[in-house]
């Protein structure tokens, strides 16, 4: 349906989850996707052997997101080998969930550093290309508790809505230069980080989803793949929610 073709993107975190669904699904729209992963190499394979199953092209593009000069480095060899960069999708992600008064200052810096810090990074290191085309696509992936707000994800929460606040400043900046940047907020979505969940909170989550059921990574990855594509050039600065009404 959208048309990626001749496009170069990276999804940091890629090798498991909405990363994975996002690499796949961008990579069946025509783009030649980077997975970015921090240590699985494997499933970053995997990954690439799913985009390949299915007819696409892709790498596997190991750095950690929280360490600035990896990220540099890595993007900055990619955009030379590639020519360009065209779409970064900020999808790398932790939760460390904890009451207030359980929070620890290291809680606090190892989410920000991953979710925060490392989507400036990689936003930082991709953007020169971007402008160099005048054309460009910044997707972050924020929360629905990142507007909702969630008891016990004071930390998770915070850093999310971050986001939010870097992909409206980075629209203002950059819409001259031809670049959108925007956001998907997911609502509870079936991966790794939400596998743990009780079956009692998970029956809650249900309740509360007017859609009455848990969302899946490939829903989440159509909304990018619609950012990413010619056919949203006019949206820029926003947030798309795909949460089944959880939050409306
Ligand atoms: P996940 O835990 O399954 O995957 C996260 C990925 O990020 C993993 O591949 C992990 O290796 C990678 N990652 C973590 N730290 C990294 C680092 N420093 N450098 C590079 N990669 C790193 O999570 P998911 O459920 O697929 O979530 C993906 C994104 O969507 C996250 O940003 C998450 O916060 C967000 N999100 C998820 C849900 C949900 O319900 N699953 C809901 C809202 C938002």
């Amino acid at each position: 349906m959208f048309d990626l073709a001749g496009k170069i993107a990276v999804v940091t975190g890629g090798s498991r989850g909405i990363g994975r669904a996002v690499s796949i699904a961008l990579a069946g729209a025509g783009a030649h996707v980077l997975v970015n992963y921090r240590s699985n190499e494997e499933a970053a394979k995997e990954t690439l052997r799913l985009i390949e199953e299915a007819g696409g092209t892709g790498e596997a593009l190991g750095f950690d997101v929280a360490d600035s000069e990896s990220v540099e480095t890595a993007i900055r060899d990619a955009a030379k080998r590639h020519g360009h960069i065209d779409i970064l999708v900020n999808n790398a992600g932790i939760s460390i969930d904890q009451l207030l008064l359980r929070v620890s200052a290291k809680d606090l810096e190892m989410t920000w550093a991953t979710n925060v810090n490392g989507a400036i990074f990689c936003s930082k290191a991709c953007i020169r290309s971007m402008m160099r085309n005048k054309w460009g696509r910044i997707i972050s992936l924020s929360s629905v508790v990142a507007e909702s707000g969630n008891a016990g994800q004071v930390v998770y929460s915070s850093s999310k809505a971050a986001l939010l606040g870097m992909t409206r400043s980075l629209a203002r900046e950059y819409a001259s230069r031809g670049v959108t940047v925007n956001a998907v907020a997911p609502g509870f979505i079936e991966t790794d980080m939400t596998a743990d969940l009780p079956e009692t909170a998970r029956q809650g989550i249900v309740d509360q989803t007017p859609l009455g059921r848990i969302g899946r990574p490939e829903e989440v990855a159509a909304a990018v793949v619609f950012l990413a594509s010619e056919e949203a050039s006019y949206i820029t600065g926003q947030v798309v929610r795909v949460n089944g009404g959880m939050h409306v």
